[in-house]
């Protein structure tokens, strides 16, 4: 039984390395080809030999890497089937840590190769004082023309040999396992409303409704539906917390913080950078983040009652009052006017968007038994994107389909670049940068979805969105940075510290009454349980995407050749699979911000 919502995907470029016929979910006939990598290393005799040897690696790599993605692709579109689970959990189990010590032993060879210093004089310039093409000749140079073309995959590799430690593969199993738990979790939880069964994402359109009342009880039974879980949550993340703090320790690292800084290949920014990026955030972003607030808060007619507060189910629905912006009906009507944005963006991005209708490469409405959220995943080998979402029908899933697409048009971008490494993205930081600046790309050309008054309505909903995210990655941040260097915390003082984040980055919402959801909201975000760390780089690059958006009310053209212009030029990274953040303390959507 196929689970995956697409078929069978060539290679882009056939196989030269790996056989047509191996099946990679098991590991003897995966063996030999690590042995012949490691022999081949030692007869590389010419950097033209030793580039052969990398594009071959390159070439296993990126079949495995499209093996794991499938299973996980298959995992997440059906968390209730057995079958799909054991899929994952084999390749999680059997292979990766196998797979681990042998490409550790293949990046060791890399590092100590005679040939690795002629290899990084390729592409180097041949002086320090050389331009880029189209920099300014009247300013002075501040780039240089090129970068060898090894660079930053030199950087890399050492660095994951640095952190490498084999006591770490059992830990990491079992921390793929939590985190696969977290999502089986996650995507099991429904209520019982208005006669139906719903799952807790298919509650949020409840938040967008005029009638007080029916928010608060649609609220109000998410809430109290989650918080049933809360110790099955607490139990998941107490268990990540130990076994990263001695994945950590393991490595030499005094505390896991420090180490996932170095993991995720932060080499331009420190622990203390992002706290003074969360300070800016409180100094400019909040006093805008509590206008708004107060604006809602008067608009609905709160200070004419008493106590008269925002309440957390009031920061979603229109605050005229008006019914919740209806962009779509089925998720066949999403895809269709998604796709006249692109037509009217560009023909490039919107041949791209086809593609992926016509291989099936979109699974992108909400139903039970589906991981929540959203991502974008790069199938390596045939070097194409796939998108996942929940969608039900909101302005926020126009939202995410544009922010997924973006990922997906960086990743078809870059679908001519041989080295794997380079292939699987840039850095977090920038690869949020297409995905954002395509929200506000695609935002120019809504009234696809809309009348002209809901448009600017939806342009306004997505807007305040943007400032609304800016306080909560603060608050995910600040919080990953207190749990890690907290060891040994209890679960009151993990609350108290959350609790403190909230009344700092929260604004002017009243929750009283309802102070165990407050403590607990952070359960809801999936990447403080599987990406640990992954989301200030939504912050510094939401700053780059509304530079992007600034370029282009000054100049249209220029901004849209330099945006698909960028994946190309960008440095390379280590990521997966791409996410879209979204501020749950501000929209309050009862779904793990999982985008
Ligand atoms: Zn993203």
């Amino acid at each position: 039984m196929n689970l995956l919502p697409f078929g069978k995907l060539p290679a882009y470029k056939p196989r030269t390395f790996v056989p047509q016929t191996i099946d990679l979910g098991d590991w003897p006939q995966i063996a030999p080809l690590f042995d012949q990598l490691e022999k081949r290393a030692t007869q590389c005799r010419s950097t033209a030999e030793l580039e052969r040897w990398l594009l071959d690696w390159s070439e296993l790599s990126a079949a495995l890497d499209e093996e794991s993605s499938r299973r996980y692709i298959a995992m997440t579109c059906h968390t209730d089937n057995a079958e799909a689970e054991k899929a994952y959990l084999y390749f999680v189990e059997n292979v990766e840590p196998k797979l681990k010590p042998r490409q550790f032993e293949i990046e060791t060879i890399y590092v100590t190769h005679p040939l690795r210093a002629e290899l990084l004089k390729i592409g180097a310039p041949a002086s320090g004082t050389a331009c880029f093409a189209d920099d300014n000749v009247n300013e002075p140079c501040r780039r240089p023309a090129l970068r060898p073309r090894y660079q930053v995959f030199d950087r890399d590799v050492k660095n994951h040999v640095e952190l490498f430690r084999p006591e770490n593969i059992t830990l990491e199993t079992e921390e793929a396992k939590l985190c696969q738990q977290y999502q089986k979790l996650s995507g099991s939880l429904t209520v019982n409303f208005r006669g139906g069964e719903k799952t807790l994402v298919q509650m949020g359109r409840y938040l967008e409704e005029p009638d007080r009342a029916l928010r608060q009880e649609a609220w109000e039974m998410v809430a109290k539906r989650r918080l049933q879980e809360v110790e099955k949550f607490d139990e998941i993340f107490d268990r990540l917390i130990e076994l990263r703090e001695r994945i950590g320790r393991n490595a030499g690292f005094k505390n896991y913080r420090d180490y996932a800084f170095r993991r995720l290949g932060r080499f331009d920014y420190t622990p203390a950078d992002c706290a003074r990026f969360n300070d800016a955030v409180a100094r400019e972003v909040m006093p805008v983040v509590r206008e708004l607030q107060a604006d809602r808060r008067h608009q609905l007619g709160l200070d004419k009652l008493h106590p008269g507060h925002l309440r957390p189910w009031d920061l979603a629905v229109d605050p005229q009052n008006r019914p919740p912006l209806k962009p779509f009906g089925e998720v066949g009507e999403m895809v269709s006017r998604t796709q006249k944005i692109f037509n009217r963006l560009d023909g490039e991005l919107a041949g791209g968007f086809r593609q992926m209708q016509d291989l099936h490469l979109l699974d992108l409405d909400n139903r039970k038994g589906k991981a929540p959220g959203g991502y974008q995943s790069t199938l390596c080998e045939s070097r194409l994107p796939f998108i996942f979402m929940n969608a039900i029908g909101l302005q926020r899933d126009v939202e995410t389909i544009l922010h997924e697409s973006g990922h997906a048009f960086h990743a078809l971008a870059t679908r001519d670049e041989d080295l794997h490494a380079y292939r699987n993205g840039p850095p977090i930081e920038f690869c949020e940068v297409a995905s954002m600046s395509m929200e506000l790309l695609g935002n120019e050309f809504i009234e696809e979805f809309y009348s002209a008054a809901d448009a600017s309505r939806a342009r306004r909903v997505h807007l305040e969105g943007v400032v609304g995210v800016f306080p909560w990655i603060a608050t995910v941040d600040e919080f990953q940075h207190w749990i890690y260097t907290h060891p040994g915390h209890s679960h009151a003082e993990r609350a108290a510290a959350w609790l403190e984040l909230m009344d700092r980055f929260g604004g002017d919402v009243d929750w009283s009454g309802y102070e165990a959801a407050r403590a607990h909201l952070w359960h809801r975000q999936l990447h403080i349980f599987i990406h640990p760390f992954y989301y200030i780089e939504y912050g510094i690059a939401q700053l780059g995407a509304l530079q992007v958006w600034a370029n282009s009310k000054r100049d249209k053209v220029k901004a849209l050749a330099d945006y698909k212009k960028s994946p190309r030029s960008a440095v390379p990274g280590r990521y997966r699979n791409y996410f879209k953040p979204q501020a749950v303390n501000f929209n309050l959507m009862p779904q793990p911000s999982g985008h």
